[in-house]
């Protein structure tokens, strides 16, 4: 008999979970196999790169974020803070840091093997650098490549910080992966695999776009952090990812044929009240819950910043098979998180008219600098471009300690009434909204 509780599932959702059981499984079985393991980042991976040396990346932030939705984080986090990591330390570098100090035992419950490389191409947050200086001491004696990826600082990427992007990977990077490798690098499997990723790219984009209709067919936040799985981890490039965007599609393609609204744990959103953009991460520790909160309220997240973490492709970029080093480099710099600040509030701004918001939400979550920081201006400047009512709640990644059910419930509950009565104002104005 099905649990009641349990979430209703697409054939889509089916094959990502077998996807990421797949991963854990291959990795957990890396020594026997002999296939080398890459612990690298999200925003501004090299996973196409690491793929075409037959490696297998591991990605810290997504063992820490697994981690909080089943529920371990809390006291992985006690451990690093006995040893000493203080409570303003990203609570991802605590989780991880207290994941292997138990064992290395990843979220799925199989041992994660201890890295071969340390690749470390972080975009925009400094705490990434920190963190793998970390990993470095625990384990000492592993190669160490580091891409340094230019901050966006004057909001363009220039030949020059290509040329030098490019520089690191072919002098520093690629030697690095064919030392623990033994293999050469092969510019034209990397290529090929590139024709995936901007294929499954395409496709994502489609995908999120999709939630420009009325009624939107997706939520692009709560259900969107499952989208952008297997291209922001360790899918791009491959034929498994480009399986999964078409079958998701199709899926969505087929929610807007029927007319239906997002599909959440609990089934369908029947009536879309509000449309909201979210800038901010959400909770994973209670992440359900979180979500109920909105649909109860029948509010959509139509589109959001999180989902551009790793990789900004409604803003045209596509791998290049014909300049492969090239579009490493400029993904790198054009992940969000490296975007300065008018940068960000352009895109929200677009982002707010495109998909018709009735509001704008921030989670400004704790232990994160890096998109916590600039969060007030750029929510006053979105009030002033754009009139909309903007709300702002707080909470934290995956450090349970920060998450405030009723206060949050509370606050989001006083905000939407706030929606409600702009939307009985404008109607009597007889505003089309
Ligand atoms: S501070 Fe934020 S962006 Fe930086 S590593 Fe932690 S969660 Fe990621």
């Amino acid at each position: 008999m099905s649990d009641p509780k349990e979430a209703i599932k697409e054939k889509s959702m089916i094959l990502q979970k077998d996807m990421l059981a797949k991963q854990f499984s291959d990795l957990s079985k890396a020594k026997e196999s002999g296939k080398k393991v890459v612990y690298t980042f999200v925003p501004g991976n090299l996973t196409e790169l690491i793929l075409s040396f037959d490696m297998l990346p591991v990605y810290p932030e997504i063992n820490a974020l697994q981690s909080g939705m089943r529920k371990k984080s809390a006291a992985f986090i006690r451990d690093a803070e006995k040893i000493g990591y203080s409570e303003d330390v990203c609570t991802y570098v605590k989780c991880d840091i207290g994941m292997m100090l138990n064992g290395n035992i990843g979220p799925t419950g199989e041992k994660l093997p201890p890295p071969d490389l340390l690749l470390l191409s972080y975009t925009g947050c400094f705490t990434f650098l920190k963190w793998f200086e970390n990993l470095e001491r625990i384990y000492p004696g592993v190669p160490v490549a580091m891409l340094h990826t230019p901050y966006q600082e004057d909001g363009i990427i220039t030949p020059e910080q290509i040329d030098y992007m490019v520089k690191q990977l072919k002098e520093d990077v690629i030697p690095k992966m064919e030392q623990v490798t033994g293999k050469k690098y092969d510019p034209e499997k990397l290529s090929k695999m590139m024709e995936n990723s901007a294929k499954a790219e395409d496709l994502l984009v489609k995908i999120l776009e999709s939630a420009k209709r009325k009624p939107s067919p997706i939520d692009a936040y709560f259900a969107g952090v499952y989208y952008i799985g297997p291209i922001f981890t360790a899918f791009r490039g491959t034929q498994e990812a480009v399986d999964y965007y078409t079958e998701l599609h199709k899926e969505v393609e087929e929610r807007i044929r029927l007319n239906l609204g997002p599909i959440t744990p609990e089934g369908e959103i029947k009536e879309e009240k509000f449309r909201l953009v979210i800038e901010g991460p959400p909770n994973w520790t209670n992440f359900r819950e979180f979500w109920k909160i909105f649909y109860d309220m029948g509010a959509v997240i139509v589109t959001s910043t999180y989902t551009k973490v790793g990789g900004v492709y409604d803003g045209g970029f596509r791998h290049d098979p014909a300049n492969p080093l090239e579009s490493l480099s400029r993904y790198c710099m054009g992940c969000y998180t490296n975007l300065n600040l008018p940068q960000r509030v352009d895109m929200l701004e677009k982002y707010v008219k495109e998909y018709k918001a009735d509001g704008f939400l921030i989670n400004s979550i704790k232990s994160c600098n890096s998109f916590s920081a600039g969060q007030l201006m750029i929510m006053r400047e979105i009030e002033q471009r754009t009139s909309i009512p903007v709300g702002f709640i707080e909470s934290d990644l995956v450090d349970p300690r920060y998450f405030s059910y009723a206060n949050i419930k509370n606050r989001l509950e006083s905000y939407f009434q706030m929606l409600e009565q702009r939307k009985i104002i404008l109607q009597q104005e007889n505003v089309t909204v």
